[in-house]
């Protein structure tokens, strides 16, 4: 006897090759069964998902639901309250604020967190950030005490840290992330006061040298200076190279990370995103809202108005941050044994208006939109959706 039956449901899980009707069972936490036709009576309860998208439950390696100070954020709006089941904070923790990441974020979650430490101790210290900030120790004895929690070092090429510290801040925390054996995510794109130096390229080169396989670079399409293309939007040869070598390439857009004509210049010189993340920043006053603009969802849509199939959205939103977080072998399939994180989404066909940074807009004929989250086989609603509207991106006029 299966404790849930989900029924009729369009099953795509690119790490086993399926995108057909299949129905899924769950007993327990564990995906029991996948089969064409599980009869009804097999289960305590039965949830038909005619016309629904059945996934493995969907992973965003670059989230910010923790804030030193501000901790009244709630974890689940980017996850499970979302269709995500498993998330990444991407530097939100020093070594320093490690203990108190994990009593206001991993006690209240439903949502699987990992994170990514800063090398900086405190995250809260004013002023610009100094060598003396630096904590290699720290994160190294933190990322080994807590291996299932801490996944890598998250480190920000921009203005206000090169103009401080060259790269001795990406140094440290390279080193950092190679001592505790855990991954290094690095971000690049001048966010920040207009009229600040661009980060020039070679700068930003030289940081990317540092990547080594398995390691993640971060906002590729980001309409910034500092970014993936050079002034001539020619693809940076170092990020070139990082991907050659089995970088990771993540899109996360935040909100000033994404813009059409550089995704476009990217991917028509050969740039292959592995994964699409949300950037999303949570830490409104009421607990439970979030400022970004869109989540995972949302952001995947423009992946589909930029020709990328539904299977290759999927790919980039589990297999390929399940392989970038180590996780691999628990998350981001619905192979039976593993746990029974499963996100049950919609295609909703429409007009849908895609702005990127920049404020250019592009219509998408598809949106995709959270309709059932299941997190080690507990049924978890959406949450309230990001727009008045609901989960969809807002209508284009016709
Ligand atoms: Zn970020």
């Amino acid at each position: 006897m299966y404790d849930l039956l989900l029924k009729g449901g369009t099953v795509v899980d690119p790490s086993q090759g399926l995108n057909e009707r299949l129905d899924v069972a769950i007993a327990g936490d564990r995906i029991s069964r996948v089969a064409p036709s599980i009869p009804e009576g097999e289960a305590a309860e039965v949830i038909d998902l005619d016309g629904k998208i059945v996934a493995p439950g969907l992973i965003d390696i670059h989230t910010h639901v923790y804030h030193p100070g501000r901790n009244w954020n709630h974890p689940d709006v980017a996850g499970v309250r979302s269709g995500v089941t498993t998330l990444a904070d991407a530097g939100g923790p020093g070594p320093a604020d490690f203990a108190d990441f994990c009593d206001y974020v991993l006690t209240k979650a439903q949502t699987k967190v990992y994170s990514f430490l800063s090398v900086f101790r405190e995250r809260s210290v004013g002023g610009p950030p100094q060598e003396s900030h630096m904590d290699i120790a720290g994160v190294v004895k933190i990322a080994l005490d807590n291996p299932d929690v801490v996944k890598g070092v998250k480190v920000i090429v921009a203005p206000r840290m090169v103009q401080s510290l060259g790269l001795k801040h990406v140094e440290a925390s390279r080193r950092a992330a190679t001592e505790a054996g855990v991954r290094l995510m690095m971000h690049i794109g001048d966010i920040g006061p207009r009229g600040q130096t661009p980060t020039p390229s070679d700068v930003t080169t030289q940081a990317l040298a540092m990547l080594e396989p398995g390691d993640a670079v971060t906002h590729v399409f980001s309409p910034l200076t500092g970014a993936a293309l050079d002034e001539k939007d020619r693809l940076l040869p170092g990020l070139v190279a990082a991907q050659e070598r089995g970088v990771f390439i993540d899109t996360s857009y935040g909100d000033f990370n994404f813009g059409w004509e550089r995704a476009d210049a990217a991917l028509a010189q050969g740039l292959k995103p592995d994964t699409i993340a949300t950037d999303i920043e949570i830490h409104a006053g009421d607990g439970m809202r979030k400022l970004s603009e869109r989540g995972l969802l949302e952001y995947a849509s423009y992946f589909l108005a930029l020709g990328f199939s539904l299977e290759e959205v999927v790919r980039m939103t589990t297999t390929a941050p399940a392989a970038f977080l180590g996780v691999q072998d628990s998350a981001g399939s619905l192979a039976v044994g593993r746990e029974a994180d499963v996100s049950v989404l919609e295609l909703r066909e429409g007009r849908w208006l895609l702005a990127d940074a920049k404020g250019v807009s592009r219509v998408g004929t598809q949106a995709l939109v959270p309709a059932l989250t299941i997190k080690s086989g507990r049924v978890i609603h959406p949450g309230e959706p990001l727009h008045p509207w609901g989960w969809t991106p807002p209508a284009a006029s016709e």
